[in-house]
């Protein structure tokens, strides 16, 4: 799959959020209150992901200037090691009887309907790659960090499994969401931006079918430059809001850290491959510990 670069794409960038409870399941806002608090605060889109009920009306709750996006959070069981399956659906309109449905044929119906599924909160569920095995590339991507899973219970955070997945079964992209159960506190803690080129529900699950985003707890990727190079020696550019540290994490022990002085901060960091990476993935960690995660860059993918 061609790798494609939102900093080098025309549009717009879209802040949102794509695990959102109401009333309507266990969350703690109606959906009029929800897509409210989250236009107050600055966000473009919304995706309603309550469990086993898909919004089929999501979009009366959107605003000229605020896209609310129908979904559903689903659970097919698991007979391959972990919990039940947690799939939060983008852009899906009829309802699927999930927990009566296999994995694969939960992925298959979100699929026919031209939705997206997510696999969520892995270390939450006991997920390892057995758990997604059985249905390879049916999912176009997992969550990296979990808002609410983070907060409860310090689990929300899946950088491990996403390396396996990328080293061992290939592309996935990477998404942080709040899962927003309670009224105030889940709100506001991981979101994605993603490049679109207008504020619909086209173009918006066309830029996330592409990996056009990087997923953020608060620090600003601003450009991303990738050139490849002779014998996979790519150089990879970042620019970013301060930094304590730039990741560029490749499989295993390959890539580097670029840390900033002593005290100081970087809003800039380069790397060059050695040609051993597989992938690439750039991670900006701010000073209090909050991270932004760009997508994979699989180097096979970079025209020489
Ligand atoms: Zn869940
Ligand atoms: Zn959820």
């Amino acid at each position: 799959m061609a790798f494609v670069n939102p900093f080098r794409l025309p549009g717009h960038w879209l802040r949102g959020n794509t695990h959102t409870h109401t009333t309507r399941s266990d969350g703690e806002l109606t959906p009029e209150a929800r897509c409210a608090q989250y236009r107050e605060r600055g966000y473009d889109f919304l995706v309603l992901t309550d469990h086993d009920l898909v919004a089929g009306d999501a979009e009366s709750f959107g605003a000229e200037d605020f896209l609310v996006v129908p979904g559903a959070e689903l659970h097919p069981s698991n007979p391959n090691g972990g919990d039940i399956y947690h799939i939060v659906c983008i852009n899906i309109r009829e309802q699927i009887d999930a927990r009566n449905l296999s994995v694969r044929e939960v992925l298959e119906a979100v699929r026919a309907q031209g939705g997206l599924a997510v696999m969520t909160h892995p270390y939450f569920s006991g997920h390892l790659l057995g758990d997604y095995e059985p249905v390879p590339g049916m999912y176009f991507a997992m969550e990296v960090f979990n808002g609410i899973v983070e907060r409860v219970n310090r689990t929300g955070s899946a950088e491990l499994l996403w390396d396996a997945h990328l080293d061992r079964m290939g592309c996935v992209f990477g998404i942080a969401a709040d899962d927003a159960h309670a009224a105030e506190i889940d709100t506001g803690r991981a979101w994605l931006m993603v490049r679109a080129g207008d504020l619909s529900i086209e173009s918006l699950v066309e830029a996330l079918r592409a990996g056009a985003f990087y997923a953020t707890q608060g620090p600003v990727i601003e450009n991303l430059e990738v050139e490849a190079g002779a014998g996979g020696r790519a150089r990879f550019r970042v620019t970013s809001s301060p930094a304590a540290e730039v990741r560029f994490k490749g499989r295993t022990s390959t890539g580097t850290v670029v840390c900033a002085p002593e005290g100081g901060a970087i809003t800039e960091a380069e790397y060059i491959c050695t040609g051993a990476e597989k992938y690439i993935r750039v991670v900006v960690v701010d000073r209090e510990g909050k991270r932004a995660w760009s997508n994979p860059v699989f180097l096979a993918d970079l025209a020489t």
